[in-house]
């Protein structure tokens, strides 16, 4: 894998996915992160996930990879130098108590296996990525589809932001957010992430051995 030094992830990034969670829509970017140890490559490999914390989701994403130290004025095609798909998975249960709680959303979205990444491919620039929707297909049914035109807060603008909050440089990645359709993941579901007629990446999840990793 492509190495990775921070992941970084963007919440509530496109309006019709913040309502299907009946979650306010933000005015400034959400952010949170997950460990590396999350991160693992999709290759059509069976990748264990928890099944016994409740109900877990699936959220497709673009992710960027950056390239370069950060330094004010730099645009997104000065600072990304590739791009792939992932999926945030999250425990939605454990979110929710989290959140009633005001707690950290590490446990929902930061345990293992829970930042699967395609193969990452040469950023083709933000022209062409806002032709391009990305999806994501359960078991060959498309149930994720989105553009990044559709985000709420654009790429300079989460640049800009995670940069000033937290740093960026080279190694980084970030995970923009996902657009409608979420939904419950299954005990040996196949996931493929398409970039528009492209496959970069697919697996197939355990929920049954966790503990264990596979
Ligand atoms: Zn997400």
């Amino acid at each position: 894998m492509t190495e990775i030094k921070n992941i970084f992830c963007v919440g509530r990034n496109y309006v019709l996915h913040a309502r299907e969670l009946n979650n306010a829509v933000p005015d400034s970017p959400m952010f949170f992160s997950k460990p590396t140890h999350a991160a693992v490559t999709a290759n059509g490999q069976t990748i264990a996930l928890p099944g016994d914390e409740g109900s877990l989701h699936y959220e497709a994403e673009w992710v960027i990879h950056i390239g370069r130290a950060y330094q004010p004025g730099l645009h997104p095609e000065e600072l990304i130098d590739g791009m792939a798909l992932g999926i945030d998975f999250t425990l939605r249960d454990v979110q929710s108590r989290l959140k009633q709680k005001g707690h950290p959303w590490l446990r929902a979205k930061g345990f293992r296996n829970s930042a699967v990444l395609t193969r990452f491919i040469p950023f083709p620039g933000l022209d062409t990525c806002m032709k391009t929707d990305f999806s994501l297909r359960i078991n060959g049914v498309e149930v994720q589809r989105g553009n990044i035109s559709k985000m709420l807060f654009d790429t300079q603008t989460l640049l800009d932001f995670c940069a000033r909050n937290f740093g960026l440089g080279s190694g980084d990645i970030l995970f923009t957010g996902t657009p409608q359709g979420v939904g419950e993941v299954n005990d040996g579901d196949t996931f493929t992430l398409k970039w528009g007629p492209d496959i970069l990446g697919e697996c197939t999840v355990s929920l049954k051995e966790h503990g264990g990793r596979l």
